[in-house]
């Protein structure tokens, strides 16, 4: 039985595995073309996974996947989930001039809603690259028609992170401002740490994570946003040469446990859309 009546948020980040900004400087994205991409099979899995547990998540997809595979983006509005954008090619918004990124987020939500044909309310940096230094990002977002933001992860990290951004919903521009829908984390020692997915999930044996997701709902009374990518859940994608150490254990461990612990997720806690949860 699950054992909360609180909803929380499913998302997925939908890029494929040779997309993500630890291989930028080994797989130019001029090549992206040529690789064969796995992304729309592995969405297919998670689709089946979602619906055998009967949850609802958001999309945060790429411009250039869905600009590939419309099919894959008609099946997941099909299947009853959010749409929303995660930019066009993955670049960072903080290695874009604002102007590069209004069109960035203009031309992702145009395509996606021009396949999904619904409204594309929500917006997720790649890489989580809105904090102190780029926060006009939601300005722009703002204007072009977005509702919240997925961007700014309150944690200490080398590559991203905002550590005193606040841990939940909140406008950080200002009351009428963007809504900001921070990934879940937990407070301890003083410290906030990363409790709502990504590489930390795989990291954390099972039973850790599912701690930190009860204390959330139970203890702070609040929805928790978990997001996964559609290559963690492949471990048969195809291993890139030349990486560091550092980078090959944050993009493969556990890889082959992932499917296994979303299903343990879907089973445990409500899922639904951010829409849904956060806009209504
Ligand atoms: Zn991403």
């Amino acid at each position: 039985m699950k054992p909360t009546l609180i909803r929380n948020a499913m998302t997925v980040d939908v890029e494929d595995y040779f997309q993500v900004s630890a291989f930028a400087s080994h797989i130019p994205r001029e090549s992206w073309t040529s690789i064969s991409c796995r992304v729309e099979c592995n969405i297919d899995r998670i689709l089946a996974l979602l619906d055998e547990e009967r949850a609802k998540a958001t999309f945060f997809t790429l411009g250039w996947v869905a600009d590939r595979y419309p099919a894959m983006v008609k099946r997941i509005v099909a299947n009853g989930h959010e749409l929303a954008s995660h930019g066009w090619a993955h670049h960072r918004v903080s290695d874009q001039e604002p102007h590069e990124f209004r069109d960035d987020v203009i031309k992702s939500k145009a395509i996606l809603e021009d396949i999904g044909g619904q409204r594309v309310l929500g917006y997720r940096a790649p890489s989580f690259s809105i904090g102190r230094n780029n926060l006009w990002a939601l300005d722009v977002l703002e204007e072009a028609g977005y509702r919240y933001s997925s961007s700014i992860y309150p944690i200490q990290h080398d590559h991203y992170g905002m550590p005193d951004a606040p841990r939940f919903a909140h406008h950080p521009r200002g009351n009428n401002g963007l809504l900001e829908l921070p990934i879940t984390t937990m407070r301890l020692f003083k410290r906030n740490f990363p409790a709502g997915g990504g590489g930390y999930f795989r990291l954390w044996p099972y039973p850790v994570s599912r701690w930190f997701l009860q204390r959330l709902n139970h203890l702070e009374h609040q929805s928790a946003i978990f997001y996964f990518h559609p290559w963690e859940i492949d471990h048969k994608q195809p291993r890139q040469k030349g990486i560091s150490v550092k980078t090959r254990f944050r993009h493969y461990y556990n890889l082959h446990r992932m499917e296994e612990r979303i299903k343990a997720l879907t089973r445990d806690f409500e899922w639904d859309r951010m829409d849904r949860i956060f806009l209504e």
